[in-house]
């Protein structure tokens, strides 16, 4: 277990902060002990240095050359980002002279940080706790604006003090139970006289509330993987350009032959998508086209949605054989939308249909890829499907850890909910499940965590963060 309190590693870190690669400016950021970072500081800078002011100097190496010119800051501890001293020299950003203002500083007695050291030394002192250390690195990895402001609302600790109010909620409601379990013969008295049933019923749908929040967090953060599937010529390439449309910047296609699948990703309600257009499902003697096949149904494999495109000249009422086959094909488990493509050529407007297909239900959606109308249908129901259509607005970018968490929490406290029946409560039973729902929940913003856990957190950030 970690210890918060636990003093800091005493050795000094540095790192170049800004990405690989030239820009306008870069960043070397070292943090340590203030002694350390001092003489560090007035080796490379020779200037006095107010204490988070801007200066401008000149920074140079051991035998006084210049090695580039910039801004300096310099942040005594407590008061930084990390919580130790730390100094930041913000020169061009030239990775040739980054790398020489870096040796240098090693040259002073810093070592180079390891992946996410920086913030891992905030959680540690205290200045950030687990689930905001988290969002730094999924603010820094965000793939669209949406996702980008969920992550800024969990930095800002948002989501942090929703888990700890509940917390807070949780501790009221122990303290109660565990005073009343000293007098056994008092249990039902005790359900009846803290009106515990209802605390616990309004307890668990805050953490109900919270959940879809963070669900729709998680999946901003995750993505979203649509598999589009059709016949060839029905306009699976044409549509894949009308929803990357704003997205040019950002559309990588995978090279391959039109029999290999290619992926682009897009930008759905503010969800990452990467689409990834397939050969199509028909049968087939050509062996290329097999291939392309087996490539289709691997991308069925991980995908979360099917988009099947039919042409919406061929389908009536029901489907084209050779489109309903395609679509048996696909697993039950997935969620489709069928797509009824050229719906100008066929002279319909853009519409959406709901259908029973043979074990599950359909959406339809008439659309041109052609003239773009009714692509905003589609995008609403992929949004729909994945179920983030409105939480999106207030979410929490979640990660996987936190959903597994408030999962605990929620069984736990649905558990403690049966030990209330009030013809035999279990009071024991119950406090238990409390506890346990309560450090289920601490251990998304970082109070109870294995120093594994931490490890493998901040291993996957980069470096200089
Ligand atoms: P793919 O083989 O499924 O990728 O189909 P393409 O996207 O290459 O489209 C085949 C042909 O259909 C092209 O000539 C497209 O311009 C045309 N097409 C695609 N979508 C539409 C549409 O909505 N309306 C019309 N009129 N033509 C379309």
């Amino acid at each position: 277990m970690s210890d918060r309190n636990a003093p800091p590693p005493p050795d000094t870190i540095a790192a170049i902060a800004t990405p690989a690669g030239r820009g306008g400016v870069g960043i070397v950021r070292v943090s340590g002990a203030a002694s350390r970072v001092d003489a560090i500081a007035r080796a490379i800078v020779a200037r006095p240095l107010s204490p988070r002011m801007a200066t401008q100097a000149m920074f140079r190496d051991a035998s006084g050359e210049p090695l580039d010119s910039g801004l300096v800051l310099f942040f005594p501890a407590p008061h930084s980002y990390t919580g130790e001293t730390v100094l930041e020299l913000q020169g061009h950003g030239s990775p040739a002279a980054l790398r020489l203002i870096l040796a240098r500083c090693v040259g002073l007695g810093a070592r180079l940080a390891g992946p996410g050291e920086f913030t891992q030394r905030a959680f540690l002192n205290g200045k950030l706790d687990l689930a905001q250390a988290e969002s730094v690195a999924d603010l820094i990895d965000a793939a669209t604006g949406t996702a980008a402001r969920a992550a800024a609302r969990s930095l800002s600790g948002e989501f942090s003090r929703a888990v700890h109010a509940i917390v807070e909620r949780l501790t009221e409601l122990r303290m109660y139970t565990e005073a009343t379990l000293d007098f056994p013969d008092e249990d039902i008295e005790f359900l009846r006289a803290g009106d515990v049933a209802s605390r616990l019923a309004s307890l668990r749908a805050a953490v109900a509330a919270l959940v879809v929040r963070a669900r729709a967090g998680a999946r901003l953060r995750e993505g979203l993987a649509v598999v589009l599937i059709g016949r060839p010529n029905v306009g699976k390439s044409s549509l894949m350009n009308r929803l990357a449309r704003e997205e040019a910047a950002i559309v990588t296609a995978i090279p391959g032959t039109t029999r290999d699948t290619i992926e682009r990703e897009v930008e759905i309600g503010g969800m990452a998508v990467s689409v990834i257009d397939t050969a199509g499902l028909h049968d087939t003697d050509d062996e290329v086209e097999r291939l392309g096949i087996a490539r289709t149904l691997v991308a069925i494999e991980r995908a979360d949605i099917a988009l099947v495109i039919v042409d919406a000249r061929a389908a009536g009422a029901t489907l084209d054989p050779a489109d309903a086959a395609l679509l048996e094909r696909i697993p039950a488990r997935l969620p489709r939308v069928v797509i009824h493509n050229k719906a100008d050529l066929a002279a319909i407007a853009p519409h959406v249909e709901e259908r029973e297909g043979d074990s599950v239900h359909e959406r339809h959606v008439w659309l041109s890829a052609l003239t773009g109308s009714g692509v905003d249908l589609l995008e609403q129901e992929v949004a729909a499907l994945a179920g983030v259509t409105s939480a999106n607005e207030d979410a929490f970018l979640a990660r996987a850890r936190h959903l597994v968490a408030l999962d605990a929490a929620e069984v736990h406290l649905e558990s403690a909910s049966r030990h209330l029946a009030i013809d035999a409560p279990a009071i024991e039973l119950f406090a238990e499940d409390l506890r346990a729902a309560q450090q289920a929940l601490a251990s998304i913003t970082g109070e109870f965590t294995a120093d594994d856990l931490l490890g493998e957190i901040f291993s996957r950030f980069c470096i200089g963060k």
